[in-house]
């Protein structure tokens, strides 16, 4: 369990280093009291590595990693700490005007003036709090649910903290197949690439003050990825969201305010959802249609809402309670992990990725100098030099679909049918994939140090084999 202290500790350096967002402790407060990364159960890498050990007695240990390649601008990995001294942002080396069109799709209208929404931000919810639902484009969206066709199951409100712990009786009711708690899944939730080796290239909660410095990066690599941004975040940059969409990057939905979404009402994830999706659609004039719940918290009502709503659910790739692919890069700023730990569980995650039979997706940050540094420096140089040779892509590009099906105006109906109210399996019939043995404990940070269980052994082989099964078959019914 993390001492008060400890969260407040926590807080004052998220707050120090995204001054910008006097806000966005509310998100560090939701995200420490509901999820821990899951432990990615990295083997340690052997003990060549590059990182030293710097650490203080108020912040984790640098460990020892072996590098394949890395960034020659990069960041010292010791250096990227929570406390680390604020670097200069980065212009976006490129914009684009309005009436712009993408060159990486096709059908798409010209691109909106940004500068209404720039100049008058009360046009939107508040920033990181669930939008009011009593507002007239909210109860237009309420109504356009119940009309649907979708039925919302009666599926009880989890406790604010989404945590197993809290909600024993939610965790242990498997009907629900709440992801949270033991890992179910449903045939329509993403959770990998159709092909091995293949990487579903994911970045979370931006657009922010560093996302310039990875487009660049992006770029000089000829690097496409998923953004999930925030409506929060995009309301706060919205040039950066519309550079993202122009660079022919996928954008999904992150909600507007990051909250762990079992804990809402049907009206509220209606809210997060819809905003979202309105402020995506007069940036860039297309909706997208998928999204990515926040901590991964989502169970059979979250998602039917979702398909309601036109919006696929994308988490990250998962073989066991413990073999999650979670970098853990978001707790660097909240000082509860070091840098060269999250590189050791890529490097984790990277030696599991080349044992399954589909490609994979990793659960990564642009929102802190940290993650974006880390990011740049290290994970993509790591991933773009290894052997086997991985495929970096958007992630509906690596479930063999065209760009244009990522939004819902320029979802190809006649090959790929859309995701919502018009498909005929509702989220909650389709078959539930299980990659874990029961609920997880409510705060894995403590209890299930990414670096602490052995990856590599036997025991993990047989999970790898096992849990494997499952997730090709939901693979391929995707398909
Ligand atoms: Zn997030």
């Amino acid at each position: 369990m993390r001492s008060t202290s400890f969260v407040l500790a926590a807080l004052l350096s998220a707050s120090n280093v995204y001054a910008h967002d006097p806000n966005f402790a509310h998100a560090v407060v939701a995200r420490q009291a509901s999820s821990a990364p899951a432990g990615t159960s990295s083997a340690a890498a052997p003990a060549s590595g590059t990182a030293s050990a710097s650490a203080t007695a108020s912040s984790p240990s640098q460990v020892s990693v072996s590098l394949i390649s890395q960034n020659p601008t990069a960041i010292p990995l010791s250096s990227i700490t929570a406390n680390m001294a604020s670097s200069a942002t980065i212009a976006l080396y490129t914009t684009f005007p309005a009436g712009s069109t993408p060159t990486a799709l096709t059908g798409v209208p010209p691109l909106p003036d940004a500068s209404p929404i720039i100049a008058n931000p009360a046009l939107y919810p508040p920033l990181d709090k669930t939008p009011p639902t009593d507002s007239p484009e909210v109860m237009q969206w309420i109504t356009e649910v119940a009309n649907s066709g979708i039925s919302i199951p009666n599926i009880s409100v989890t406790t604010a903290a989404a945590a197993c712990g809290a909600n024993a009786a939610a965790a242990a009711d498997t009907s629900r197949c709440w992801w949270t708690c033991g890992g179910c899944t449903r045939d329509t939730d993403i959770t990998t690439c159709a092909d091995e080796l293949t990487w579903g290239l994911t970045y979370d909660d931006g657009p922010a003050f560093y996302t310039p410095n990875l487009l660049q990066y992006l770029n000089e690599n000829n690097l496409k990825t998923t953004f999930f941004t925030i409506g929060s975040r995009i309301l706060e940059e919205p040039v950066i969201l519309q550079t993202e969409y122009m660079l022919g990057h996928q954008l999904g939905v992150h909600t507007w305010s990051h909250p762990p979404l079992t804990t809402l009402t049907n009206n509220e994830i209606i809210a997060e959802f819809g905003w979202t999706k309105k402020i995506m659609k007069d940036l860039t004039g297309v909706t997208p249609n998928t999204f990515r719940p926040p901590f991964g918290d989502i169970d059979d009502r979250v998602r039917a809402i979702a398909q309601a709503m036109s919006l696929q659910p994308v988490i990250w790739t998962r073989l066991s309670p413990t073999v999650t692919f979670d970098t853990g890069d978001f707790n660097i700023n909240a000082g509860t992990i070091s840098s060269s730990e999250v590189v050791s569980n890529f490097n984790a995650i990277m030696n599991n990725a080349t044992q399954i039979q589909t490609g994979f997706i990793v659960l990564e940050h642009d929102l802190f100098e940290q993650t974006v540094d880390l990011a740049i420096g290290y994970i993509l140089p790591e991933a773009m030099a290894h052997s086997p040779k991985f495929t970096l892509e958007p992630v509906i590009t690596c479930q063999k679909m065209p760009l244009e099906n990522a939004y819902i105006e320029t979802n190809d109906n006649s090959t790929h049918p859309p995701f919502g109210p018009n498909v005929t399996s509702s989220a909650g019939s389709g078959s539930a994939t299980s990659t874990g043995g029961g609920a997880q404990s409510s705060s894995t940070g403590s209890s299930a140090s990414p670096l602490s269980p052995p990856v590599l052994g036997a025991s993990v082989a047989s999970v790898l084999v096992t849990s494997g099964l499952g997730i090709v078959a939901a693979v391929f019914s995707l398909l």
